[in-house]
């Protein structure tokens, strides 16, 4: 059945609904009375509390399509077919009231006969030893054996340092050979397209203690979480995420400003895949209140901008253009999230101002290289110093292959080895930073938030060009 986002949106909440589920709104991508988490990641993330019973949820069974962004999906984004920073994840939670029979089962209605996907197109992972959900799929929905895959601990079990915890159940579609890696052994679990994760079922039914003892709960959880994006691939038959419906008008109006035909050239198809993807993550994040800065939120938003604004520069745009592609995200989204139309003004302003202030910092790097070479060509030398190239990177933003044309160009080479050598060091010290951090419950997101984030920008302060830009 073809759906937009809109429509499969507006199906899912209203078959929850039926199933008597509370529908909320989505909440902010700034988690509330949560340090260990930098940004809402998943459905379930805001609603942590009603989880572990510090708060009471106002309903037991509750249903929402919440804004999520995974910055550690961010080196995967315009490469694979399915990840992007900024989604939005339909779920189904129970807190304490129905459990695994409800949720497949629930979860296989909607998918074959809401969205009418062929049942043979479906496949399903569950924990190893989850023989319980492997009997449900099996003789409850009736699912071939040879579909359902047994995964471990890393694929299918969900868990934090302490508190609610359990093995998953995963829900992919097959999109055909012309989309895999080859391997005739290709299933659920390989890590190319072919078979696309469109759903995850959570059964939290265990309570871990501090020693690593899980505890059975007497009343167990559900936390499901289906990609919209990933779901309206399979049902518009579209080779990507970003190939989808009002996806595909910011594609098609980067393109048109770029004057490039999306679809002839693979490199430039990847970018504007890129800014298609983070030009929607800033909107977003902006509306929800979170400002360019150095650090926190707002670090990962200024370097979503200037990734989006590099990639420009891939596509020969010169000069701001980000600020003016919001307005394609705000009419398709804003009739869903009012915010982004109230908004719309300090959307764009700040999108705006950190163009151009970022336009600013790439003229000064460039400056600085020019200047570098000429003292290289004073001195007899060939190559740039590590040093001063990791400075580039660090504080100009200048990716190190492109400080590596220019003085091609000129040339010059450049010291990698010990650009590398300032990269490890500064990621060290990074790293040992947030090991001090408290862990939060979602493990895997915040190790991997700060991944091409932090080792970047740090020198940022020091710089005279600072004091303009903050
Ligand atoms: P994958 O293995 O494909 O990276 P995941 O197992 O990390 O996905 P979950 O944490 O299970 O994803 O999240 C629940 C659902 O959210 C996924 O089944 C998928 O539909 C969707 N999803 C997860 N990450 C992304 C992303 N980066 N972009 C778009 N949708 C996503
Ligand atoms: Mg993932
Ligand atoms: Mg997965
Ligand atoms: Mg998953």
């Amino acid at each position: 059945k073809h759906l937009n986002l809109q429509d499969i949106r507006s199906e899912f909440l209203s078959f929850f609904e039926s199933k008597n589920h509370l529908v909320l709104d989505s909440f902010s991508l700034i988690p509330k009375g949560d340090k260990s988490l930098l940004l809402i990641g998943a459905g379930m993330a805001p609603m942590k509390k009603y989880f572990t019973k510090e708060l009471t949820p106002p309903s037991s069974r509750v249903t929402t399509c919440q804004k999520c962004i995974r910055t550690g999906d961010i080196e995967n984004v315009g490469k694979t077919d399915r990840h992007a920073t900024f989604f939005e994840m339909l779920g189904n939670f129970s807190f304490g009231d129905y459990f695994k029979k409800e949720a497949i089962s629930w979860a296989w209605e909607f998918l074959t006969t809401r969205l009418e996907i062929e049942p043979e197109k479906l496949w399903v992972t569950v924990f190893l030893d989850d023989d319980e959900a492997h009997d449900i799929w099996r003789d409850e929905i009736g699912i071939a054996e040879e579909r359902i895959v047994r995964l471990g601990k890393d694929d299918n079990f969900w868990e934090l340092e302490v508190g609610p915890s359990g093995p998953c159940s995963e829900i992919y579609v097959d999109r055909g050979e012309a989309y895999g890696c080859g391997d005739p052994d290709c299933k659920p679990g390989c890590d190319c397209d072919r078979f696309i994760e469109v759903w995850n079922l959570v059964f939290t039914q265990f309570d871990k203690d501090e020693s690593g003892v899980y505890h059975p709960l007497s009343h167990p959880n559900i936390d499901t979480g289906m990609g919209l994006e990933r779901i309206a691939t399979v049902l518009q038959g579209t080779d990507n995420i970003f190939e989808v419906d009002a996806l595909q008008n910011i594609i098609q109006a980067l393109a048109k400003k770029a004057g490039i035909h999306y679809g002839d050239d693979p490199k430039f198809d990847e970018s504007i895949r890129v800014i298609t993807d983070h030009i929607r993550a800033m909107t977003f994040m902006i509306s929800d209140s979170i400002r360019p800065s150095n650090e926190g939120r707002g670090y990962v938003l200024r370097r979503l901008i200037r990734r989006a604004a590099k990639h420009g520069k891939n596509l020969g745009l010169s000069g701001s253009f980000l600020y003016e592609l919001t307005d394609e995200v705000i009419k398709s989204w804003g009739a869903h999230y009012q915010d982004l139309t109230a908004n719309r003004d300090a959307i764009v302003d700040t999108i705006r101002r950190e163009e151009e202030k970022f336009a600013e910092t790439i003229d000064k790097g460039n400056e600085l290289l020019m200047r570098k070479i000429e003292e290289l060509k004073a001195a007899g030398k060939d190559t740039l110093d590590g040093a001063d190239a990791f400075k580039l990177y660090d504080t100009y933003g200048f990716p190190v292959d492109l400080t590596e044309d220019i003085l091609k160009d000129a040339g010059f080479k450049c010291d990698i080895e010990g650009f590398n050598a300032h990269m490890e060091a500064q990621k060290n010290r990074a790293r040992a930073a947030r090991d001090t951090d408290e862990m939060g419950w979602n493990t895997e997101e915040s190790e991997h938030v700060f991944d091409g984030l932090t080792n970047t920008f740090v020198g940022y302060d020091q710089t005279e060009a600072d004091s303009r830009i903050m």
